[in-house]
């Protein structure tokens, strides 16, 4: 795609990049076939191509960002399905990212919008915020037909309750073999995840651990930043990101770090991103990379650091038919498909294929908040596509998904390593009890 970036705007790091990026489209469109948007919504804007155009016009004008471009924008689930099809390697989500920093930084939103958005900047990215608006919100939920839709849609998505910890709550969690560990991990607990399932990362620290592994959740570290910089509020994602990225770097130097994991596709996304983020900040540049090259999804790090110990069922152990759901953080962000996969078989159950696999459910971090109608429709899809295979449970990778597709289906669905720790010596999940 020609561009005409001046030699002025070109100095900007960000416009550069852009710039490159833009060059490689040749605005064929394949990447709209595979677009969840443009296949609900019909209209060119609401698809990737479209989207490139808008985001090449308003940088390269110096414009700012109108009504119009905004609604088309904030109607990009950033699930990075297009990045997955285009033939030219059209890096989409870098150039999306700078997209919703010129947003925020020159289209003021109407007074609800900003309400709303500032108001999940603040709740999500905070466990104890997160706790603390949950319970107001049971009180509210009785009376919650006086609010706005919106604050309707948000009260109702909050948890009933908040699930009890079972592991209490340390820096270094030691592997099986104390004194020989054969590897030091930092674990990423996240923000919302340690709130709503705990069980999640107590099942991959027992996992780790019991595979001798060293796990450490260092202080000060929630959340990963996603959520504000997917909002296009980039100095406030960029503290956490600092923040993030010394507390690790400085742990990697201290005590040695052989790897970051990551459980929340979401955030290992991100995570992953650092060294580009920071690729022009003299002091922070090689310290991100760094923080970017040891981080693993959990899935990746078993696969190709641990041999995993499944315990042999005896032959009246069922044999379950697993759905399971390829996150989009997962599968087109970080590319990483088959290794989930080929881990759930190694427990000897059935993995079975969701049909438009490809596909987001909606969840997609603030979107099913901020996008209600859209993440209802791509839900619905969904679970019709989960229910057609009539699986026994589903699994993922991302507490985003999990909690989206549970408010579609009574199929339980769990994280994937909670099923890679029951059969490897853990406790049966309790949402499979009843299996
Ligand atoms: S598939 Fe790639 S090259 Fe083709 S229009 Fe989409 S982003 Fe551009
Ligand atoms: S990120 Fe997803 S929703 Fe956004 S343009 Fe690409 S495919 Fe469409």
């Amino acid at each position: 795609m020609e561009t005409h970036f001046s030699k002025e705007q070109l100095k900007n790091k960000d416009n550069k990049s852009s710039e490159k990026i833009l060059r490689k489209c040749v605005h064929c469109g394949f990447c709209n076939a595979t677009c969840p948007t443009y296949q609900l919504l019909g209209d060119e804007l609401d698809g990737p191509r479209g989207r490139i155009y808008l985001i090449k016009d308003m940088l390269e004008n110096n414009k700012p960002a109108n009504e119009k471009i905004v609604k088309h924008i904030d109607r990009c689930l950033s699930c990075y399905s297009c990045m997955t099809t285009c033939p030219s390697g059209v890096n989409y989500m870098h150039l999306i990212d700078h997209g919703r920093n010129h947003i925020e930084k020159t289209y003021k939103r109407p007074f609800g919008d900003r309400f709303i958005r500032n108001f999940l900047s603040i709740v999500l990215s905070e466990p104890i915020n997160f706790r603390i608006v949950g319970i107001l919100a049971q009180f509210v939920k009785p009376f919650r037909f006086i609010f706005p839709k919106k604050v309707r849609e948000m009260i109702n998505l909050m948890p009933g309750k908040f699930p009890k910890k079972t592991l209490a709550n340390m820096n270094v969690y030691l592997a099986k073999n104390k004194k020989k560990p054969v590897a030091r991990v930092a674990l990423l607990t996240g923000c919302v995840q340690k709130v709503i399932s705990p069980q999640i990362n107590e099942a991959t620290i027992r996992l780790l651990n019991r595979h001798n592994i060293e796990v450490v959740v260092p202080k000060g570290i929630n959340c990963c930043g996603s959520l504000n910089h997917h909002l296009g509020k980039s100095d406030l994602a960029n503290k956490t990101f600092r923040k993030n990225i010394s507390i690790w770097y400085n742990e990697y130097l201290k005590n040695g770090l052989d790897a970051i994991i990551s459980n929340t596709s979401g955030c290992g996304t991100t995570l992953k991103d650092y060294g580009f983020i920071f690729r022009s900040d003299e002091n922070l540049k090689k310290k991100a990379k760094k923080v970017s090259e040891l981080t693993k999804d959990i899935s990746e790090y078993l696969d190709e650091n641990v041999k995993l110990n499944f315990i042999k069922k005896n032959e009246n152990e069922k044999e379950y038919k697993i759905a399971y759901h390829s996150a989009c953080s997962m599968q087109h962000g970080q590319k990483v498909h088959e290794v989930p996969i080929k881990l759930i078989k190694k427990t000897g159950n059935k993995v079975l294929d969701i049909p438009d696999g490809h596909l987001c459910c909606g969840s997609a971090g603030t979107y099913n908040l901020l996008q209600n109608n859209i993440a209802k429709k791509l839900l619905e899809n969904k679970i019709s596509n989960i229910e057609k295979i009539k699986p026994q449970f589903i699994t993922t990778g991302n507490i985003g998904c999990i909690t989206q597709i549970a408010k579609g289906t009574k199929i339980p669905i769990l994280h994937t390593a909670e099923i890679i720790d029951w059969y490897t010596g853990g406790p049966k999940p309790k949402i499979l009890r009843k299996l």
